[in-house]
């Protein structure tokens, strides 16, 4: 099962990535991902490279994001953050650009995104997956 989530919260993250004063969730533009899976063992680590709009000031970054899983519950790492100052319509077709620039193993419809998987495979234990997604 591939992790797209459609939006990610403030709450959620050990940063906030937004300075206004009213954020709380971003909206997923796009999202480049490397997810680790450990069935045996119930873990899942996923590195993301993520463009998002703040749902409130509408505001767009790029940052990093680990997110890590476990007994112990879920955790979320915000890395670097950049503001992009291009706009809406150019950050738009950037990502189709970028999305369509990706060589495919299979690709998953969903009612919010276009999903590739880009790499498949097993490391020991490890179930190994590569995608990218992008809103429709
Ligand atoms: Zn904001």
């Amino acid at each position: 099962m591939l992790y797209t989530p459609k939006y990610i919260y403030n709450n959620d993250l050990d940063k906030k990535i937004c300075k206004c004063s009213e954020c709380k969730k971003y909206r997923i533009l796009y999202c480049h991902s490397n997810m680790m899976e450990n069935k045996k063992e119930s873990t899942k680590e996923i590195n993301s490279d993520i463009i998002s709009v703040c749902s409130k000031c509408g505001r767009t970054y790029r940052f990093n994001l680990k997110y890590l899983s476990d007994i112990n519950g879920d955790k979320y790492e915000v890395g670097k953050v950049n503001f992009i100052e291009e706009k809406y319509s150019q950050i738009k077709e950037n990502i189709t650009k970028n999305y369509n620039s990706y060589d495919v193993v299979s690709t998953i419809k969903s009612e919010s995104f276009l999903t590739k998987l880009i790499k498949e495979g097993r490391e020991g234990d490890f179930e190994i997956s590569e995608y990218v997604f992008m809103e429709k």
